[in-house]
């Protein structure tokens, strides 16, 4: 196995280009279990740790723009005022040392179905920056989960980074697992308001072959706010609402049993936790004081 360790991004895209079987190494929390449980055994590993760039972020006025080797760890720490729903997953992936390896352009790499990365990236809205010897391209998150394990990235392609625009508004993530930390999510909810756009946007994690938003439940709710001008008024959202919405993101769910949980259970999880996250941070975009909250909806 050869060990490509370029120092410059203009070097590894060159390297991919010249071995599109390449794979690239990150934190390595996925790769190297593969390599040690004989699962994958690549003819080159292509080390991205050396080059500085992709372990930063920057900010515009809207958007962060987070280096695709950005360590969950540095989210946490650093990110959690602008990109609330991530920081929040970020904290439920595995243990202090994985999250200081582990990063979410690994996540997007592996693009599995459980990845806590994804239903906060779906929720927000966020878009992929890939990047070869060809040129550049940005992957809106909708279009990036092709399949079980699969992405959109072509063979010569490697994540630069991670476009997410910073909260407008509350944001929430929830995981269910057979356990409370070190654990691969039965699965997982996120959901983000975005007052700006009158528009709320869900993220649903190991409950279908790909990461996936409940977009039914989604365009209920929004005609919902919309229509009983709640955007506006900060109304109370009516509990037969809630239901409705959590009833429709259980719906858009397509799981399997599995070693981690049956299908008839991650629909039943998958509709309390978007009952109850939604309720969070429509309560939280209320302002209503926490303790106060009207959680008639979250049952
Ligand atoms: C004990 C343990 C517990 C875990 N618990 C969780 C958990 O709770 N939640 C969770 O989501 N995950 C969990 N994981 C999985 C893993 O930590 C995450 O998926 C993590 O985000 C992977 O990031 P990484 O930097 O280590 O990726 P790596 O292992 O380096 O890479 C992962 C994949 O992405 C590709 N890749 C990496 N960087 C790029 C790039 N820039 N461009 C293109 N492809 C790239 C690699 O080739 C590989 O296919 C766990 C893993 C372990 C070992």
């Amino acid at each position: 196995m050869d060990f490509l360790r370029p120092t410059r991004w203009a070097d590894a895209l060159a390297a991919k280009a010249a071995h599109p079987a390449a794979v690239p190494l990150a934190g390595g929390t996925d790769v190297m279990v593969e390599i040690n449980f004989d699962h994958r055994r690549p003819t080159h590993l292509l080390d991205l740790t050396r080059i500085g760039e992709l372990f930063t972020w920057d900010a515009d006025q809207r958007t962060i723009r987070l280096g695709a080797c950005v360590p969950y760890a540095d989210i946490i720490r650093n990110l959690r005022g602008e990109l609330p729903g991530l920081a929040l997953a970020s904290h439920t992936v595995a243990s202090p040392q994985i999250r200081n390896r582990g990063c979410v352009g690994g996540n997007l790499g592996t693009a599995s179905p459980a990845g806590d990365a994804h239903p906060a990236l779906l929720a927000a809205g966020a878009e992929v920056e890939v990047e070869s010897v060809r040129g550049v391209r940005r992957i809106p998150i909708d279009a990036f989960y092709t399949g079980v394990k699969r992405n959109a990235l072509a063979p010569d392609e490697l994540i630069k980074a991670v476009h997410i625009e910073k909260a407008d508004g509350p944001q929430q993530f929830s995981k269910v697992g057979t356990r409370n930390a070190m654990v691969i999510a039965v699965c997982a909810f996120g959901i983000a308001l975005h007052p700006r756009t009158r528009t709320v946007r869900t993220g649903i994690g190991s409950a279908a072959p790909t990461p996936i938003r409940a977009q039914a439940a989604e365009d209920f709710l929004n005609a919902a706010l919309k229509d009983g001008g709640l955007w506006d008024s900060g109304g109370a959202i009516d509990p037969s609402l809630v239901r409705r919405f959590a009833d429709l993101c259980a719906a858009a769910c397509n799981p399997i049993d599995d070693v981690r949980g049956t299908a008839d259970y991650r629909r039943h999880a998958v509709g309390v936790m978007a009952r109850r996250t939604l309720t969070w941070t429509w309560e939280a975009y209320r302002g209503a004081p926490p303790g106060t909250r009207d959680e008639r909806g979250a049952a």
